[in-house]
């Protein structure tokens, strides 16, 4: 939670406006932080700028070492980080170690892998330029813009952070207003390694200041949020042709087939809709079950919902945290009770479930399709499952959203089948999220979901611009480009072509 606040005029200067980050489970303050301005901002870019001369001009050996060095320094303190990110955004201490451990991993691997994959490729010249060596290499853009969420303060960002410096690019972070220590912490932690250079800072504020970075001079932005604030970065970076990656919200899926382990299935559907509060953009919203095997489902799951221990306050033993920010809390209420209102049923929790700070768990059935249910991102513990007769309604209905994010498929015979139909940028079968925390693997939407990756060598290549070298090693007997080609050239080249090219084909139908 935040609130704005002015901090009194002190020897004269002019009074700086702060807001503070607030426990959500006791609206207690955890912090209180700076709002940068838009000028703040361009200094923050600019200096940046100038260490990008330092850190662009090291080697990928060098970057790395710094990197694994940070990787080793945030290792040791993940407690300390944990604890601020329980603090500042809700999630039981075990929840926000899970998320450590897997931005560490994100970490070692970009610093590892950015040489081998960024550095300078040989790639064939084919016949016509046979007398070219040609290759490409991926060179740092210079300084990246970060804005991140609150839902995951550390793994979010970091999937943006670390491979942008892997390959070669400085940043300049501002991280959500619910979770500026968190982003303060990260930013902290770089600095202390590399002597306080600016490889790595942090503008903090609210949405103002995540426009001012937008717009300053920047080389790309990278933005982790909402879809519609995804719309208003565009928007915003268009005006100096800005390009950027848009990680944005989902309305994920999870199918179980006919012959799927149902237990296994009803474990996972409940863990990815409800842990973290269900605050989570790769989190399923959606349940489609084969009507074999349905009401088994329902009962599972139902049964292991109603265990789940919800505690109120900041107990470390609860399952989930609070809602973190609370204007979801009418979201999520909206969305319960026009699935009921259209007919869904609440197996358990329902309209009531919502409270002041914290949702119960809760189980819709039979939800009609038009639901905001179904077809909103709500992001909170609710799951909408619903029957379908085959795995072709079940893809037909997971694919009929707006968002492509991710989602899971258990199946005990066709998983992969199925998961290559889905039209989503990652799906995982028999396990849910998975592929989050597997390094080689890029991340990232289609649709209002967004577009551009973080993660894997995708991740490392999009913080980066592709140039492509030739170099000449011997004349050509075929001198194409030079006024002094002749007829004769020109023949022998159409020869060449049309044996390359031209023989006859038929389309196979
Ligand atoms: P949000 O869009 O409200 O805010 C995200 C960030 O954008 C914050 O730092 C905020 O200050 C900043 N911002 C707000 N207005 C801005 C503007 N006009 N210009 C520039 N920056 C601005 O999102 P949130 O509530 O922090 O995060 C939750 C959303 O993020 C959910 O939709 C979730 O699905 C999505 N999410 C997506 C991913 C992913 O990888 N696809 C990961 C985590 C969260």
């Amino acid at each position: 939670m935040t609130a704005t606040t002015v901090q009194p005029d002190t020897a004269g200067q002019a009074p700086r406006p702060t807001f503070e980050s607030l426990d959500p489970a006791t609206g207690d303050v955890v912090g209180v932080h700076p709002i940068h301005s838009a000028e703040e901002v361009q200094d923050a870019v600019a200096r940046a700028r100038a260490a990008y001369a330092w850190w662009g001009g090291l080697g990928f050996d060098d970057r790395a070492e710094i990197l694994l060095t940070w990787r080793s320094v945030i290792t040791r303190r993940m407690h300390q980080l944990a604890d601020l990110v329980h603090r500042e955004m809700g999630k039981p201490h075990g929840d926000a170690l899970l998320e450590i451990s897997i931005a560490i991993d994100h970490i070692a691997w970009a610093a590892k892998h950015a040489g081998k994959v960024l550095g300078p490729h040989k790639v064939s010249p084919g016949l016509l330029m046979a007398n070219q060596k040609a290759f490409v290499e991926h060179k740092s853009l210079g300084v990246v813009g970060v804005i991140g969420p609150w839902n995951y303060p550390v793994f979010t960002p970091i999937g943006s952070l670390a491979y942008a410096l892997a390959a070669g690019n400085t940043v300049v972070f501002k991280p959500s207003e619910y979770t500026p220590g968190v982003g303060t912490w990260l930013v902290d932690t770089l600095r202390e390694v590399v002597g306080g250079k600016d490889v790595l800072q942090v503008v903090t504020g609210l949405g103002e200041t995540g426009n001012a970075l937008c717009l300053a001079d920047i080389d790309k932005l990278a933005f982790t949020g909402s879809t519609a604030t995804g719309k208003k970065v565009m928007a915003a970076c268009a005006q100096n042709l800005t390009p950027v990656v848009i990680e944005a919200g989902g309305k994920d899926s999870l199918i179980v087939d006919e012959d799927a382990d149902v237990s296994a299935a009803a474990d996972a559907a409940l863990w990815a809709g409800m842990s973290n509060a269900g605050q989570t953009c790769i989190g399923t919203e959606r349940v489609y079950v084969h009507e074999k095997v349905y009401d088994q489902f329902l009962t599972e799951i139902t049964a292991r919902a109603r265990e789940l221990d919800v505690r109120a306050g900041a107990d470390a033993a609860a399952k989930y945290g609070p809602m973190t920010m609370p204007k979801q809390l009418d979201v999520v209420r909206s969305h319960v009770e026009d699935a009921l209102a259209k007919g869904g049923r609440a197996l358990l929790g329902g309209a009531d479930a919502v409270g002041e700070r914290f949702v119960q768990p809760t189980i819709l059935a039979d939800v009609p399709e038009d639901s905001l249910a179904v077809t909103e991102e709500t992001f909170g513990p609710t799951l909408v499952v619903n029957k379908v007769r085959d795995m072709d309604e079940a893809i037909e209905r997971t694919n009929a959203t707006a968002y492509g994010l991710a989602g899971a498929v258990f199946s005990g015979s066709r998983g992969e089948e199925i998961a290559r139909r889905v039209r989503s940028g990652m799906t995982s079968v028999n396990s849910v999220i998975s592929f989050a925390g597997v390094p080689t693997l890029p991340f990232g939407g289609v649709g209002d979901s967004g577009f551009g990756r973080i993660h894997g060598a995708e991740g490392l290549k999009e913080f980066t611009y592709a140039k492509a070298v030739t170099v000449q090693r011997f004349s050509s007997p075929l001198e194409l480009v030079t006024f002094a080609r002749t007829k004769v050239t020109e023949g022998r080249l159409a020869q060449i072509i049309t044996v390359l090219h031209g023989g006859k084909k038929t389309l196979k139908r």
